[in-house]
């Protein structure tokens, strides 16, 4: 056996025996929160969609119409031929919709991350993210080359004294957070972290990928923290939005510098014509609908209060069970009960918090979301 393959096999081993090892799963996104999996249907908690816009017929035709009009793909990077009409639109709206000057839309929001901050910090330079703060994050940070602490989650006592180090040493500081965060679904303090930055002299990045079109009418969390600072807003359009890529907000010299220096926006094809119309199409439905956008956070409170858990502050209600292997356990239990809540392990959440993250969307019934309730009790008494 060649030797690559050799330590394929030896690392997939290893993290077979630690109930670490990852495989995909075929899974048919159905009509409102069914999927299809194994020629099995369930009720999915497990998805992003918390507005249920992926499938929305209104969304779908723009994406459609957009095919029609432009091709499906945009063809060259932005800054070659790429820059399709759609993309201009799309960064109007998000602006608006985030009280900017300016937006910047990207492929992903992985993507986006991994592009901003190194557009404003490098070697020398210090960032401090939250602890818990996404993979991206963490990605973007080290391919700026800067120095990247993080601090303790949502602590802004140990941000501050960290940010007080920083600034005596005169170094350029990058602070950055979820707004809501992925695998716990709780809330950053945005005003206070706001306010040590604004003290500090440090920027604030703030990536809401699960608070736009949920928390703040839809606007995304910084609209829960009045007067809070955000330097550089971002967020992904491939959940609540229903589709892919991503997008940040700031001034417009901002944005400027990020359209010329982003290497993942200057050195990667810009984001497909129907994607961009169906974000439009969405932000359009958000816009409409109120009742739609109130819902997955009324859905995943709901369920706190049938289990008397700590209120849910977003969509995203993590619970909690300790080694992978009980997270296994545990989904396989909801699965024969006809629900998909994916078992979320280490390295995704640190060691020994596996747990089952659960999604709320507007397209679960009250029944539904009792039904899962009443299949997780068992499991909060391990
Ligand atoms: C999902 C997620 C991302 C990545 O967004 P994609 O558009 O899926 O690449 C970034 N940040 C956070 C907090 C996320 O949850």
């Amino acid at each position: 056996m060649d030797t690559l393959t050799a330590f394929a096999n030896e690392k997939l081993a290893r993290m077979e025996d630690r109930s670490l090892r990852r495989t995909l799963k075929p899974t048919r996104r159905l009509d409102g929160a069914w999927v299809e999996r194994e020629g099995r249907r369930l009720v999915s908690f497990s998805c992003n969609d918390y507005l249920a816009l992926s499938g929305h017929p209104v969304v779908r035709a723009a994406a459609i119409r957009a095919v029609e009009t432009y091709g499906t793909g945009a063809g060259a990077s932005r800054l070659v031929t790429g820059d399709h009409p759609l993309l201009g639109e799309l960064e109007a709206r998000l602006a608006t919709l985030k009280g900017a000057e300016a937006a910047c839309v990207f492929g992903s929001g992985y993507l986006a991350n991994a592009g901003i901050i190194p557009t404003f910090v490098g070697p020398g330079d210090l960032v401090l993210a939250d602890e818990w703060a996404h993979a991206c994050i963490w990605a973007g940070a080290k391919l700026s080359g800067a120095e990247t602490l993080p601090f303790r989650h949502n602590d802004v006592a140990d941000l501050s004294a960290k940010l007080a180090i920083g600034s005596r040493a005169g170094r350029r500081m990058l602070v950055a957070t979820d707004g809501v965060f992925s695998m716990d679904g709780d809330v950053a303090p945005l005003g206070a972290i706001s306010a040590a930055c604004e003290a500090h002299g440090a920027w604030l990045l703030v990536d809401d990928a699960h608070g736009l079109g949920v928390l703040g009418g839809g606007s995304g969390t910084a609209r829960l923290f009045p007067g809070a600072r955000v330097d550089l807003a971002m967020g992904t359009l491939s959940k609540a939005i229903g589709g892919y890529g991503a997008y940040v907000c700031a001034s417009a010299p901002v944005i400027d510098l990020i359209k010329s220096r982003a290497r993942t926006l200057v050195y990667t094809t810009g984001l497909p014509p129907a994607n961009t119309a169906a974000a439009l199409a969405a932000l359009d439905v958000i816009d409409a609908e109120p009742e739609r956008v109130a819902a997955p956070l009324a859905r995943a409170r709901r369920f706190t209060v049938a289990l008397d858990l700590p209120e849910a502050q977003s969509a995203v209600v993590p619970i909690i069970l300790g080694e992978a292997s009980t997270a296994l356990e545990a989904a396989a239990d909801l699965e024969r009960r006809g629900l998909l809540a994916v078992a979320i392990r280490p390295p995704t959440v640190p060691a020994g918090t596996a747990r089952l993250r659960l999604a709320f969307s507007a397209a679960h019934s009250e029944e539904q979301v009792d039904r899962l309730a009443e299949a997780v009790r068992p499991w909060l008494a391990q």
